[in-house]
């Protein structure tokens, strides 16, 4: 396939056609986006060193396995010095982004204006997928400013679309229902644990999810699905609360890329032209397909801060094969933890989403979070606080989480207003549910 210039590689009806063909010509055009990529990558102080050391020549690349020749790149090697992953080219950054610095601090992401234009590609095509259509009203519960850069992306990904923005912003029940019961839009894009406070909000007021018109809930931030593609407990809520069918979305400011859900629902379709993505173990070995790893992404013709072989420190599997909505694409599933806050339980496998998962099955408990102290023995101690109604017994929530995960947490039982205050504090993107008191290494 001959590769168009980047203002019409990014129109819907070539973006389908790639997603449409064969593995060998989809392979073909990716391993052109990579090699410029690459070129332009290989002009940073970092990448310029990094090549020199494999011997890699980005226009001599033969095959996209040649990728796994070369080194990882680190999130902590953008904090040590993110000047230095800049391309020696005379580039001018649009948008400055902020990533949101959940692990170590926040890092500047330049974008230009193709990546901005790239972004909103992205979306757009995320959006088609999942059937909005031009004029369609679309509620945007999400943070817009604050140097965020997936509100925007949302937003500009709808604008090319054709499709109607509302730019509510994150936050406030109240607004958000004035603006749903006004403006009547049939979609809404938000963080799952408020799209779910936003149902309760309007059940509290007399106001039915079920009867609001929203069609179609697009969920960022947390899993809504399981690793075996089951919804969520709170997946479950959502779509049964508003009535409305809920994708879930998977992205990283690094990335300047996201993976939206297919009608098929098995994952999240990696975009041809933007990524190249790989599930990588401990070692740094491809794990087989279907098999949970550490995603590692190059995100393919970013100008501004042109990663290669990113690790996100997410854990998820990747689907090769075709998927039932017709597109070839390989589908990466939901996110089912990270690699920094796996607990080391004797004997099994678990991250703090398996315990969240599991309390949400329990009835009763209003709000909850989880913390993970270093014991002297090999296993970390978790300890559970919920907050519920009288009916909530923490021996009995012991005895279900211990069935469940095969893992005895400590429960401790507060009042719902002591733990809302605790994972709402310094609340900035996300509710924070998780503590890690153990000793980072
Ligand atoms: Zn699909």
């Amino acid at each position: 396939m001959r590769i168009p210039p980047p203002t019409s590689r990014y129109s819907l009806t070539s973006g389908i056609s790639l997603r449409e063909c064969g593995k060998t010509e989809r392979e073909a055009a990716q391993l052109e986006l990579l090699r410029r990529h690459l070129e332009l990558a290989g002009t940073s102080e970092f990448y310029r060193e990094k090549f020199q050391q494999v011997g890699l020549v980005p226009s001599q690349l033969r095959s996209l396995a040649e990728l796994h020749k070369l080194p990882l790149t680190e999130r902590a090697d953008l904090n040590r010095g993110h000047g230095c992953f800049f391309p020696a080219a005379d580039l001018t950054a649009t948008d400055l982004a902020l990533t949101s610095g959940t692990t170590g601090n926040a890092v500047t992401v330049p974008y230009t204006s193709n990546d901005l234009e790239r972004l909103a590609y992205n979306e757009m095509i995320a959006f088609f997928r999942i059937g909005i259509k031009p004029g369609q009203r679309v509620l945007l519960c999400v943070t817009l400013d604050r140097c965020f850069i997936a509100g925007l992306a949302y937003y500009t990904g709808l604008v090319r679309l054709g499709a109607t923005a509302i730019r509510s912003g994150a936050g406030s029940p109240s607004r958000q229902w004035e603006l749903i019961r006004t403006l009547n839009p049939s979609v809404i894009v938000g963080v799952p644990t408020f799209l779910w406070q936003l149902a309760q909000w309007g059940l509290e007021h007399g106001l039915d999810p079920t009867r609001a018109g929203i069609e179609t809930l697009v969920t960022i931030g947390e899993p809504i699905r399981k690793a075996d593609l089951t919804l969520t407990p709170l997946g479950e809520m959502l779509e049964k609360g508003w009535g409305a069918k809920t994708y879930g979305s998977y992205g990283a400011t690094e990335l300047e890329t996201a993976f939206v859900e297919c009608p098929a629902t098995a994952g999240g379709h990696v975009h041809p032209e933007l990524m190249l993505v790989e599930i990588i173990d401990e070692t740094g070995t491809p794990v087989p397909d279907g098999q949970p790893g550490e995603v590692v992404v190059t995100p393919l013709g970013v100008e501004g801060l042109p990663l290669v072989r990113f690790r996100t420190g997410d854990v998820a599997r990747l689907y090769p094969e075709p998927c039932s909505c017709g597109w070839q694409t390989p589908r990466l599933g939901p996110i089912e933890g990270r690699l920094a806050q796996r607990l080391k339980c004797r004997g099994t496998t678990l991250y703090p989403e398996n315990i969240f998962q599991a309390i949400d099955e329990i009835p009763g408990i209003a709000a909850y979070y989880v913390e993970a102290r270093a014991h002297f023995s090999l296993a970390d101690e978790i300890t559970v606080v919920v907050g519920g109604d009288e009916a909530v017994e923490p021996a009995a929530i012991q005895e279900r989480l211990q069935a469940k995960l095969r893992v005895k947490p400590e429960v401790i039982k507060r009042s719902p207003a002591e733990v809302v205050a605790v994972i709402e504090k310094g609340s900035g993107r996300k509710m924070k549910r998780f503590f890690d008191f153990r000793k980072v290494e």
